[in-house]
C-alpha cells in the first residue's frame, strides 16, 4: 500500500507543478490551489489514508507528503507574485505612466518661531509646576484692572493704552492688556495651592514699530501658597531664565512698581550677544543686560479682591512678552518679522 501511495505523490507532484508554471490567471491558480491543498483537495484527501498506515509505514509517508504540502503551497505563491506582477506591468502598458520621473515634492508646514518660543517657555514652567490656564480676550474692567489694585485713575487704563470694547448692552469690557484676568479668575475659583501660567494674546493700543505690536503674546505665572516670598519667586525664575538662555546665564533683578505686586522686580539677563563686553553692541545697548520681564510678590490687596486671604496666604507672580523673549534668543532686531509672515524668514526656524 505505501509504494501505491508514494507512486500517487510522486504523479500529484509531477501533474500540480506543471499546471501551477501553465496558470494564466489569478483565478486559475486559485481553483488549482483549491484542488490540491482545500479541504477536499487531493492531497488532503491523500492524507486521509495516513491513519490506515501501520506505524513504521506512517514514518516514511508522513514526512514525504509533507514535504510536498510546503513545496506546493511555495510554488502557488510564486506563481501568484508573478501573475501580479504580470497583471501591473499589462496595466502599466496601457497607459503612458513613465516611472523613471522624479516624484512630486510636498513643502512641508512647520512651526511659526513665536510658537517654538512660546512652547520652550511653557515646557520649562511645566517642568517647575505650573498648569495651562486660558480665559477670555474680551475681559471686564473688574477682571482686567479693579481687581488687580489698578485704580480708576491709572494712565494703563486710559484709552490711548487700552481697546473699549463699545456693546449696546453693556460697558465696561476691554480688550484684554494681559492675561492676569486669567490669574484673577484662578484665584476666585481655586483654593490655593495655585500654580497657573497664562499663556495668550494680549492688545494694546499702540502703533506697530520695530519693538510694538497692538498685539503680541504674553505668559503670565501665579503661585499662590502659604508662605510664598520674593525668595521663591528669585528662585523660580532664575532656573527659568537658565532653562531659556543657557546654565551660564546671569541673571539680575531690579526694584520696580506695579499696582499689583508689591515689592516689584524687573529681572534682566547678561546680554547673551556681547556678555556685556561690547559697549556698541545693538542688542543691549551697551549696558550688558536685557529687560526680559517684570514680576513681584503679589500685593495683598489683590489676594483680598479675589477672595483670598493675605493673613494666610501670599503669593507671586510674573509677565513676559513672549515676542521680545524670542527677538532676543533668536537675535531677531524688528517684531514686525513675526507677523508678516515671509517665508523666506520662516523657513530659517
Ligand atoms: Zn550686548
Amino acid at each position: 500500500m505505501i509504494e501505491e501511495l508514494k507512486t500517487k505523490l510522486s504523479s500529484l507532484e509531477e501533474n500540480y507543478t506543471l499546471k501551477i508554471q501553465s496558470a494564466a490567471t489569478l483565478k486559475d491558480l486559485q481553483d488549482l490551489q483549491v484542488a490540491a491543498l482545500g479541504r477536499k483537495g487531493e492531497l488532503t484527501e491523500l492524507l486521509k489514508s495516513l491513519k490506515d498506515l501501520s506505524l513504521e509505514d506512517k514514518k516514511t509517508f508522513g514526512p514525504l507528503s509533507n514535504t510536498l504540502k510546503n513545496k506546493l503551497t511555495a510554488l502557488f505563491e510564486e506563481k501568484q507574485i508573478a501573475l501580479e506582477a504580470a497583471a501591473v506591468n499589462e496595466e502599466l502598458a496601457k497607459t503612458n505612466i513613465d516611472l523613471t520621473l522624479p516624484a512630486y515634492t510636498f513643502d512641508k508646514g512647520r512651526r511659526h518661531p513665536l510658537v517654538i518660543a512660546q512652547k520652550r517657555m511653557v515646557d520649562i514652567l511645566s517642568k517647575l509646576g505650573f498648569i495651562w490656564a486660558e480665559g477670555p480676550l474680551i475681559e471686564d474692567e473688574a477682571h482686567n484692572f479693579d481687581a488687580l489694585n489698578i485704580p480708576k485713575n491709572h494712565p494703563a487704563r486710559d484709552v490711548q493704552d487700552t481697546f473699549f470694547v463699545k456693546n449696546a448692552v453693556k460697558t465696561g469690557f476691554v480688550l484684554r492688556t494681559h492675561t492676569s484676568g486669567v490669574q484673577v479668575r484662578a484665584m476666585q475659583k481655586q483654593k490655593p495651592p495655585i500654580r497657573i501660567i497664562a499663556p495668550g494674546r494680549v492688545f494694546r493700543s499702540d502703533s506697530l514699530d520695530a519693538t510694538h505690536s497692538p498685539v503680541f503674546n504674553q505668559i503670565e505665572g501665579l503661585y499662590v501658597d502659604k508662605n510664598v516670598s520674593l525668595a521663591d519667586l528669585k528662585r523660580d525664575l532664575t532656573v527659568f531664565m537658565k532653562g531659556l538662555f543657557g546654565n551660564k546665564a546671569e541673571v539680575r533683578f531690579r526694584p520696580s512698581f506695579f499696582p499689583f505686586t508689591e515689592p516689584s522686580v524687573e529681572v534682566d539677563v547678561k546680554c547673551v550677544f556681547c556678555e556685556g563686553k561690547d559697549p556698541s553692541c545693538p542688542v543691549c545697548k551697551g549696558t550688558g543686560w536685557k529687560e526680559m520681564l517684570g514680576a513681584g510678590v503679589v500685593h495683598p490687596n489683590v489676594l483680598k479682591n479675589c477672595g483670598i486671604n493675605p493673613e494666610e496666604y501670599s503669593g507671586y507672580a510674573f509677565g513676559m512678552g513672549v515676542e521680545r523673549l524670542a527677538m532676543f534668543s533668536l537675535n531677531i532686531k524688528d517684531i514686525r518679522t513675526f507677523y508678516e509672515n515671509d517665508v523666506r524668514v520662516l523657513e530659517q526656524f
